[in-house]
């Protein structure tokens, strides 16, 4: 018989595991304590639950754990970690510092089928969702040497095409008893799957975060396939829709990329059509990569979008490439995806 891994369980799901044996739903939450806010890899640690109960969970499940198995420290103090997976495929997470409001950024998948002109984890096939355990262990992983305070799903993936683990592991993140992190710290970002999006806002409170990157139709049906299936109309109609935490703002992300869609005309449709939606905007320098036609913008040209913006009363933040000289930053992370073309890790791999 396969045993049944308990970090792929919501706490409901789990109450119903143990209730399917006759057990007490309670259970369930010293479980859940012991695995997320104590780290317990086995049974034998949970003191509170009896010896017979334990040993009956030893013969039936499990509880997972990933080790990094390679980890790059920038300048900047942005830890990427490597994390292989069971069957040999991996992905990366990045730890971004920032005295004690440390974000982590996670993957979701392993390659990405969506195919955005831009991103380099897009020039790999896609291989597979991650499961609940693989993208929540992501988290315990980190936990263990460094507070997380904030989660960014932006690493590997698009997090709406593996819909039902995401918001799995958004409510093992919400759990009092569980990873017990505020809505207001957790970010979904997405290349605009609309349908998938309200659903996210149905069943789960969480920020969210949309990579607009272009602001016509002509342009972002050519860098963002999935624009030709939901264009920026109904992009836009279900970012207006979204339910957020209360007091939070949508998060445009805004990736620059030089000469393509760097200039003011640029800023000034993305002004118009973002104004009735309460939102920052994130401009993201495009990090260049090897097989990529695309440069950065200039200096200059940054400076001008960002400016425009501000004096028109956008919340903007220029993301400074933090991790660029580990490939940590934006865009940048890949995994173990294409055997050969590997680098050793430790020096960088893109
Ligand atoms: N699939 C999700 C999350 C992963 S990408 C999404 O599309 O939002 C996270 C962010 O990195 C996105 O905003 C994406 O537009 C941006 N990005 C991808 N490649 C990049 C690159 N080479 N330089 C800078 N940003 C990049």
């Amino acid at each position: 018989m396969t045993k049944i891994d308990l970090k792929n369980f919501s706490l409901n799901e789990l109450e119903q595991f143990l209730s399917g044996k006759g057990k007490e739903r309670f259970r369930a939450t010293q479980i859940f304590k012991w695995m997320y806010q104590f780290g317990a890899l086995s049974f034998d640690e949970m003191t509170n639950l009896s010896k017979d109960l334990r040993a009956e969970l030893q013969a039936t499940a499990y509880i997972s754990s990933m080790d990094h198995s390679a980890v790059e420290v920038g300048t900047d103090g942005t830890r990427k970690y490597l994390f292989t997976l069971e069957d040999g495929d991996s992905v990366e997470s990045v730890l971004i510092p920032d005295e004690g409001r440390n974000t982590l950024c996670i993957s979701t998948q392993v390659g990405c089928a969506m195919k955005c002109e831009f991103c380099l984890t897009g020039t790999f096939k896609f291989r597979r969702n991650l499961s609940t355990a693989e993208i929540i262990n992501q988290i315990c992983a980190v936990k263990r040497e460094f507070e997380v305070r904030n989660i960014v799903f932006m690493g590997m993936g698009e997090p709406l095409q593996n819909l039902d683990n995401v918001i799995r592991s958004i409510e093992i993140m919400l759990e009092g008893n569980g990873l017990h992190l505020s809505n207001r710290r957790i970010t979904v970002s997405t290349c605009g799957l609309v349908p998938e999006m309200a659903e996210l806002g149905s069943r789960v409170t969480c920020n969210l975060a949309v990579s607009l990157n272009a602001t016509t139709d002509e342009l972002r049906d050519r860098m963002m396939p999935i624009n030709r299936k939901y264009p920026l109309e109904e992009l836009l109609r279900g970012c207006r829709e979204f339910p957020l935490p209360s007091r939070r703002k949508l998060t445009f992300e805004y990736v620059m990329i030089g000469g393509v869609n760097d200039s003011l005309e640029d800023a000034k449709r993305l002004l118009k059509l973002t104004s009735d939606i309460p939102n920052k905007v994130n401009l993201i320098p495009f990090n260049e990569h090897d097989g990529c036609e695309f440069r950065s913008p200039t200096r200059e040209a940054v400076d001008a979008f960002h400016k425009y913006l501000i004096d028109r009363h956008v919340t903007v933040i220029t993301r400074d490439s933090r991790g660029g000289d580990i490939s940590a930053a934006c865009g940048q992370l890949k995994g173990k995806l294409e055997k050969n073309s590997l680098l050793p890790v430790d020096q960088g791999d893109a």
